[in-house]
């Protein structure tokens, strides 16, 4: 099911007054949700020495989140030089950071080496000498190309412009040695919102391969593996959820296999954004016109610079419309925002109860890559962050975006006067 009943249970008792208090569109995400799968993933992995999760900030990067996150143990993954500033904001320290960049600047790395530095995930062989003080622990993010692991294929990775490839990743460890790193990490990223648990227990199966070859070549151990992100979640209510259990469980059995052999396992990390967020977060947006022309168009006062994943990706995301719950009456209708774009649509052709002017939407799961993919095309302004916290109160933890925020980085001529 797309959003919990339990994240409903909590949130359409209270819709009305929030929107009331609060106006509307807004991002509200669920403190009770998000810190129940924290805890579940930590639970889940907690047979694997030192597991730890590195919350992928750019799905949710609002610091009272983070900051609850990083209560329930996370660190975090940045991929900016910005997510890495704001994970320090929160109070990350140099072990809880892991910095997976690609095409860094000579200027990101001379930030990421400031207030002790950070886990550095280095995505290219070419960036060893660029590096301006080599860490003591390095890590490098491996691209399997079309190397097949078992009987499937990994992914296509080889368009994927991220990581070092087969072939240059002794070499990469090499160099990186003579430049004096001691410790060392392996990381990769190829799934993303994968449901299926056997692909992500691949993954960790081909890293400890890779760790076990380069490990041969160069003598050394490693330190851990990250096996990424990219776990996925149901958006559609067929859907079946990702077994989360049964995959830490594979994965573990997979580490005890490796120690046996090696005689020692490394620590496992994940960099998980959707599966953490994902299901915990809602756009709320009122309906505000009605349009019947050779389709019927819901006109709503959120447009896709709030959610740009349907017109991104085509991406599915679940609607209600809590006042109309008992109405089972449908109409096929599209949900559109007020963009000179034709994507601009959160629904296109779905069956909906009937809506009338100021009844309130719920588009689910905008908890990861919701708001933070936002953009201000046609002058369209970011709207609110709110928290539904764990004693039922909500708390706006991003204001909406104003025309002056808007303004704030243009030079305008002084105006000329009529008088
Ligand atoms: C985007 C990203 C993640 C998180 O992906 P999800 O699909 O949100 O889990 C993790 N690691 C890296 C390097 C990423 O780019």
């Amino acid at each position: 099911m797309p959003m919990s009943t339990a994240f409903e249970n909590r949130l359409y008792p209270r819709l009305s007054a929030v929107a009331e208090a609060f106006g509307t569109p807004f991002h509200i995400y669920d403190e009770v949700g998000i810190r129940e799968t924290a805890r579940r993933i930590n639970a889940a992995f907690a047979g694997v020495r030192a597991f730890r999760e590195f919350f992928a900030v750019k799905a949710l990067p609002n610091p009272r989140v983070m900051a609850i996150l990083a209560e329930e143990g996370f660190g975090f993954d940045c991929s900016s030089i910005t997510e890495l500033i704001l994970a320090r904001r929160v109070g990350a320290g140099p072990r809880d950071i892991m910095f997976t960049s690609n095409n860094t600047s000579a200027e990101d790395f001379r930030v990421a080496a400031l207030e002790g530095g950070c886990r550095l995930n280095l995505d290219d062989i070419t960036l060893v000498p660029k590096v301006p003080q080599m860490p003591e622990e390095i890590c490098f993010r491996y691209n399997p190309g079309a190397r097949r692991t078992g009987n499937s294929i990994i992914g296509n990775p080889v368009e994927a412009k991220y990581g070092v490839a087969h072939d240059q990743i002794v070499d990469a460890y090499r160099a990186a040695m003579d430049r004096g790193a001691r410790r060392f990490g392996l990381h990769t990223m190829v799934a993303s919102n994968e449901r299926n648990a056997d692909y992500m227990v691949q993954t960790v199966t081909m890293l400890l391969d890779i760790v076990t070859l380069v490990s041969r070549a160069l003598s050394i151990r490693f330190e851990f593996i990250n096996m990424g992100g990219g776990l996925g979640i149901p958006y559609r209510p067929d859907e079946a959820p990702l077994d989360l259990e049964s995959m830490a469980e594979r994965i573990r059995d997979r580490l005890q296999r490796f120690e046996r052999a090696q005689g020692y396992a490394p620590r496992l990390f994940m960099e998980s954004g959707r599966f953490v967020t994902g299901p915990h977060g809602a756009l709320v947006t009122r309906a505000i016109n009605r349009k019947d022309t050779y389709r019927t168009y819901i006109g709503v006062d959120a447009s896709m610079t709030a959610l740009m994943r349907p017109g991104m990706y085509g991406a599915y995301h679940h609607i209600t419309v809590p006042a109309k719950a008992g109405d089972h009456h449908r109409q096929t209708v599209d949900v559109v925002g007020p963009l000179c774009e034709n994507n601009d649509k959160f629904a296109i052709q779905r069956e909906l109860p009937p809506i009338a002017d100021g009844d309130l939407l719920v588009i689910h799961d905008t908890g990861a890559h919701g708001h933070c993919m936002g953009f201000n095309y046609n002058g369209q302004l970011r709207p609110q962050e709110l928290l539904l916290r764990a004693d039922g109160t909500v708390e706006l933890i991003r204001r909406a975006e104003t025309v002056a925020d808007y303004f704030a980085t243009l030079n305008f001529l002084p105006m000329e006067t009529n008088a």
